[in-house]
């Protein structure tokens, strides 16, 4: 056996099967109260792995009087399960409600779950033929990002309440509204706001020291959604993904990072220069202290620079 072929065997024999014992099905889901009647289950700052099984999100509900309003519905049919048991542990009331900030994997793929559950779903009617299309194929790379066991009973479920205007839900001497905000992170993303508390559940319009994410986005939109944000009264804002936000200073730093990669994709494209050359980019501080700051910025500047170059040659 030549050198090169021993080392092949022995990363072969101590990582195969990759990440062995992981990936055993369990999220360890625990809510945290946040203010009265208002609970977060934190996702973690790290990439979807097999040891994590896509719970990179935050996610939450909101108690009333008469029952439960989930606020996204987490990446699977077992997170969504998990979550239903963790909201048992604090009210036995019925989840009703859940709302589905955006169609990415880590919010809507539980919400099959939260169907059968008899609760209501509730998305942005602009993103039910996205959600249809992309749906199963985005299921398909979740399976091979955190495999089988994780993934296993997850289908994609259809929203039945499709919205477009603010709504207001009353879930028993507490009002939550629902408020829609088009082509910013996705072309449908929903925010919602706990009057009581002045609580608001941001979704991924707003990241927390973690690199955002940009393939379905328009940053210039997205940009006046963050002024949109600012004016909204919250005195805490629950972001997609970080831990919470209590002043206006990370909703400047994720202007400031959107503002960095829509000028590192537009000026590469008037330079002529090809996405090998712009990948090559350092990251600057602070924006290279930002979780999973590596594989995002890659993956944004790619398909920013695909959409510009197609804009600038009609191709
Ligand atoms: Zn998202």
């Amino acid at each position: 056996m030549t050198r090169s072929a021993l080392v092949l065997f022995l990363v072969s024999v101590i990582f195969w099967p990759p990440n062995a014992g992981a990936g055993d099905g369990s999220y360890s889901l625990t809510p945290q109260k946040i203010d009265d009647g208002v609970y977060v289950l934190w996702g973690r700052q790290e990439p979807t792995t097999r040891e994590n099984g896509g719970n990179i999100v935050n996610t939450g509900f909101i108690v009333g009087t008469n029952s439960v309003l989930v606020v996204d519905t987490g990446p699977t049919q077992q997170y969504a399960d998990q979550m239903i048991s963790a909201i048992r542990t604090i009210t036995k009331l019925p989840v009703h409600t859940a709302v589905v900030t955006h169609h990415h994997p880590d919010h809507s793929f539980g919400i099959q779950h939260f169907k059968k559950n008899n609760a209501a779903i509730y998305m942005h009617r602009n993103l039910k033929t996205l959600f249809a299309n992309e749906g199963p194929i985005l299921l398909e790379l979740l399976e091979s990002l955190i495999g089988k066991t994780w993934v296993s009973g997850t289908k994609i479920g259809e929203p039945n309440h499709l919205i477009e205007t603010e709504q207001t839900i009353d879930i028993g001497d507490r009002i939550v509204k629902i408020l829609p905000l088009i082509n910013g992170h996705t072309p449908g993303d929903l925010l919602v706001y706990d009057q009581k508390t002045q609580i608001l559940f941001a979704g991924d319009l707003v990241f927390h020291e973690r690199a955002a994410s940009v393939p379905h986005a328009n940053i210039s939109v997205w940009l006046n959604h963050l002024d949109t944000i600012r004016e909204l009264g919250w005195r805490k804002l629950v972001p997609g993904h970080g831990p919470m936000v209590t002043d206006q200073t990370p909703i400047e730093e994720l202007k400031a990072y959107l503002t960095f990669l829509e000028k590192i994709a537009t000026e590469s494209i008037q330079r002529g220069d090809t996405l090998a050359e712009v990948l090559q980019t350092t990251i600057p501080t602070p924006f290279d202290k930002l979780a999973t700051i590596q594989s995002e910025f890659q993956r944004s500047i790619t398909s920013l620079f695909r959409k510009l170059e197609s804009e600038a040659f009609g191709n």
